[in-house]
C-alpha cells in the first residue's frame, strides 16, 4: 500500500522535451563542462587545464599552415593472421573508413618551415600500432629524410595492436631503425606525446625523439598502474604516469599547451635547423 494516495486525476504534465545527450561532459576535476563551449577553447578544460582527446583533423588544423599534402592515404590494415576473439579483426577493420588509418602523415609547413607530421588517432582501433601504422611512419621517416625536413609524430595510443600478434610488436624496431638511420644522417625528430600514449608507443618512437612535448595532465606510461602495483606491492606516487610526473624524472623536455603547440614547435625549429 502507498503512503500517499493521488486526490486529483489526470494531472496533465508538460511533454517531455528531448534533449541532445551530448551537450555536457564531466571532466576528472569534477566540474561539468558545456559541449560547444569545451569544443571552441580546443577541448581544455577551463577549470582543470586538463587537455581531452581531439582527433587528427583539429590537430592538423592547430599545428600546419593552411597549404599540405596528405602523404600514404592507400596504405590500409589487413587481416593477415584471421584473428578472431569477441570480434573478428575483419569485423573491427570494416568500421574503419577506407583511407583513414590510426596514424595520418602529412607534408606541410609550420610558419613556413617544411615539414612531416605524423598524426595518431586515438578513435581508429585505439590507436594502436598495427602493420600499417608501421609503415607510414616508416615511409614519412624516408619522405622527411629525402626532403631535409624535420619530422614530427603525435603519439596517440593504446599501444602494439593485438590483432596482428608478433606482426604488429616487429614494427618498434622497424620505426627505431629508420629513425635510428634519420638520426645519424642529422634530422630532427620531435615527439608530442598526447592523453593517452602508452604502450609499444612509449617504448618505441614516442621516447627516442630529441624533443619530447607532452601535453599538460597526459597519461603517459608503459603497463597500466594496476598492473604496477601488484607487480611491485607498492603504492605508486602521486601523479604517476603524467607529463608533469614525466618532466620532474627527466624523461620529456617541456609540457605544451594545445593553444601554444604550434608556436612552441616552432620555436623549436627555429632554434634547431
Ligand atoms: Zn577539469
Amino acid at each position: 500500500m502507498s503512503w500517499f494516495t493521488r486526490k486529483k486525476q489526470n494531472i496533465e504534465s508538460s511533454p517531455k522535451k528531448d534533449l541532445p545527450d551530448d551537450l555536457w561532459r564531466k571532466c576528472s576535476c569534477g566540474e561539468i563542462l558545456y559541449n560547444p563551449e569545451l569544443e571552441a577553447a580546443l577541448n581544455i578544460c577551463h577549470h582543470c587545464n586538463f587537455h581531452f582527446p581531439i582527433d587528427s583533423n583539429k590537430y592538423l588544423e592547430i599545428i600546419l599552415d593552411d597549404e599540405y599534402k596528405n602523404l600514404f592515404s592507400n596504405i590500409s590494415s589487413v587481416d593477415m593472421l584471421n584473428f578472431k576473439a569477441n570480434k573478428s579483426y575483419e569485423e573491427i577493420l570494416d568500421k574503419v573508413p577506407n583511407d583513414k588509418e590510426a596514424v595520418d602523415c602529412f607534408y606541410g609547413t609550420i610558419d613556413g618551415k617544411k615539414v612531416v607530421l605524423c598524426l595518431m588517432n586515438f578513435k581508429y582501433i585505439g590507436g594502436s600500432m598495427g602493420s600499417a601504422v608501421g609503415e607510414k611512419i616508416s615511409k614519412g621517416i624516408n619522405f622527411a629524410s629525402d626532403k631535409n625536413c624535420p619530422l614530427i609524430i603525435l603519439c596517440q595510443s593504446g599501444g602494439a595492436r593485438m590483432q596482428e600478434g608478433a606482426l604488429s610488436l616487429m614494427q618498434l624496431s622497424k620505426i627505431s631503425t629508420h629513425l635510428s638511420r634519420f638520426s645519424k644522417q642529422g634530422g630532427l625528430y620531435i615527439s608530442i606525446l598526447t592523453f593517452p600514449t602508452t604502450g609499444g608507443v612509449t617504448a618505441s618512437f614516442g621516447m627516442q625523439a630529441d624533443i619530447t612535448i607532452a601535453e599538460p595532465k597526459a597519461l603517459i606510461g608503459f603497463a597500466g598502474q594496476r598492473v604496477i602495483k601488484q607487480t611491485t606491492n607498492q603504492d605508486l606516487p602521486e601523479h604517476f604516469q603524467t607529463s608533469e610526473f614525466l618532466l620532474e624524472k627527466g624523461f620529456i623536455d617541456f609540457v605544451a599547451d594545445r593553444k601554444e603547440l604550434k608556436q612552441s614547435l616552432s620555436n623549436v625549429m627555429e632554434v634547431l635547423i
